[in-house]
């Protein structure tokens, strides 16, 4: 794992998003149920897809494919470092999948496993994996481990507003204002300690918000699930269809 921000102490592991194709030639999927979501990703643009990144976002996927108890190991271990032990009172906090998600049942309980090893690590996800985190963390969570649903997904239509923590994308700081979300933008760590509507402005790729426009993803997610045409603001392809599973 590396760490992205210095002054907050962040540490990340992420899988590449969505579809590609690993050196092997072997095909997945790291975001089973993403849903317009990848028509939008900032994580399918800009440094993400620069060679050396993705093909070390690939290697974890790899490595978890191949390899899940040895991954786990070595992650469990991995987080016994004294770089993870923040001082008396404080706690390092890891981001969970900056692209990519919990992909499959004994992925997510491997990470249940190492949240459990490592009380003095605060864990955290932005997931679109509702069902799946419903019935296997939500029961027993861990007390360190801190979930958000994020709109976007073919599994938005489970999503409580009202009792879950979840994030939506708006167009800008102030259309995410004027809905009474709180804004990620001061600390992403909002995300475990905010409150249960956090919002997200578009990242600054302008090619994304054009098609993005004055939509946020959970209403563009409705559009497509409801297979009816939203208002368009901007030019560009209209968000696809929620992916098949
Ligand atoms: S789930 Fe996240 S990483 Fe995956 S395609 Fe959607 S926005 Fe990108």
């Amino acid at each position: 794992m590396r760490s992205s921000c210095a002054s907050e102490r962040i540490y990340k592991w992420t899988l590449p998003a969505f579809e590609g194709e690993l050196p092997d030639g072997r095909r997945y999927n790291a975001c089973p149920t993403a849903g317009v979501c990848v028509d939008l990703c900032y994580a399918r643009a800009g440094h993400f897809r620069h060679g050396t990144v993705l093909a070390a976002h690939q290697r974890n996927l790899q490595y978890v494919l191949d390899d899940l108890p040895g991954w786990e190991a070595q992650m469990t271990e991995e987080l016994q470092h004294r770089r993870y032990r923040a001082p008396e009172g404080g706690t390092v906090h890891v981001r969970v999948h900056d692209a990519g998600d919990y992909l499959s049942l004994p992925y997510l309980k491997a990470w249940l496993r190492i949240f459990r090893s490592a009380p003095h690590v605060t864990f955290y996800s932005y997931t679109k994996q509702v069902a799946l985190l419903e019935k296997w963390a939500r029961p027993d969570q861990p007390a360190n481990f801190h979930f958000r649903f994020s709109y976007g997904g073919t599994q938005d239509g489970l999503i409580d507003p009202a009792r879950h923590p979840h994030a939506d994308v708006f167009p800008n700081e102030e259309s995410l204002q004027a809905a009474g979300y709180t804004s990620q933008t001061p600390s992403d760590l909002q995300a475990v300690y905010g409150p249960n509507t956090l919002g997200l402005a578009a990242n600054n790729i302008p090619h994304l918000k054009k098609r993005q426009g004055k939509e946020t993803f959970r209403a563009l997610q409705e559009a497509a699930d409801a297979d009816k045409p939203v208002r368009r603001h901007g030019r560009g392809p209209a968000p696809r269809l929620p992916q098949a599973d």
